[in-house]
């Protein structure tokens, strides 16, 4: 096992770790984007709200810990989520989002927000959006699993899934509890709260755990409860080509989707919300217009 610092990022005036992507590690399976958020206290002074950006070529996956969010999108969603529930926007050729607060709750807020990469059977397809209240969750020796996306054992989540991947959160209380894994898959571990160990390396909050390939079972153990993200899938064969919220395979597509965004095309749709719209940086590569 790989045990490697996430970065602190900044995403619209909020810290958060990120533990993907990484130089050495682009993905995960299809998942290619992790920050973990928080945990952070809303109050009158400090919020935390994105405003309306766009996606493409992949899924958003948002899960909360604590607090709640209000999610609008370009397909007219307006969904409010709490802990325990996902919210899962598939981007295909184009859509946008924002991700308010919202405006009365106060108190911690903790979550994850993951990208898993469309494949190319579907990235040029239509946007969507699911919400799910009721996940199915697995009862370990020492706590519970809730399948996020995919399956583990007989539980499978009613999610969208493009690829053949997996999500879990763990909720694990204290001593060693054995999960099933699938071999075909690699997988990685991220701490939202609590340590816990694995092949005798400890993994807290600040890593990422890469658990690599053929495994057919792990051994987490723990010595306090603790929460943690189990993400895994068949690894990608082609290489994504990633630049601020798009995914993609080529330089050209993502100068497009940039210049068609700056421009607000028709492309991305637009967002029922009161805050601005967020410009991208201009590319590198790009000459100046
Ligand atoms: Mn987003």
């Amino acid at each position: 096992m790989e045990v490697t610092p996430s970065h602190v990022a900044d995403v619209a005036g909020v810290s958060v770790r990120r533990a993907l992507p990484r130089h050495n590690r682009r993905s995960i399976g299809a998942w290619c984007f992790l920050d973990h958020m928080g945990p952070m206290t809303v109050d009158d002074n400090v919020v935390m709200s994105i405003g309306p950006h766009p996606h493409m070529g992949l899924q958003t996956v948002t899960w909360l810990v604590s607090g709640e969010i209000l999610h609008r999108d370009s397909l007219g969603s307006e969904q409010l989520i709490r802990p325990g529930q996902l919210n899962l926007m598939t981007a295909g050729e184009g859509v946008s989002h924002a991700e308010e607060s919202t405006g009365t709750f106060r108190g911690e807020v903790q979550g994850v927000q993951l990208w898993i990469a469309q494949p190319e059977a579907t990235r040029h397809g239509p946007a969507a959006f699911e919400h799910h209240v009721d996940l199915p969750k697995v009862e370990l020796k020492h706590g519970t699993a809730t399948v996020i996306v995919g399956s583990l054992d007989d539980a499978a989540s009613p999610a969208r899934r493009d690829t053949d991947h997996v999500g879990i959160e763990l909720d694990l209380g204290v001593g060693a509890c054995l999960l099933p894994l699938v071999k075909g898959y690699e997988y990685g571990i991220v701490v939202l709260e609590g340590s816990l160990r694995i092949d005798n390396q400890v993994v807290d909050p600040d890593n990422l755990a890469y658990l690599g390939l053929g495994r057919q079972e792990v051994l987490v153990t723990t010595t306090s409860p603790t929460r943690a993200m189990l993400i895994g899938g068949i690894p990608l064969r082609e290489p994504l080509f990633m630049w601020w919220n798009f995914v993609g395979r080529t330089r050209d597509e993502i100068s497009t989707a940039y210049l068609q965004w700056q421009a607000d095309d028709e492309r991305f749709g637009s967002v029922a919300s009161s805050l601005a719209r967020i410009p991208a940086n201009h590319p590198l590569w790009l000459s100046e217009p």
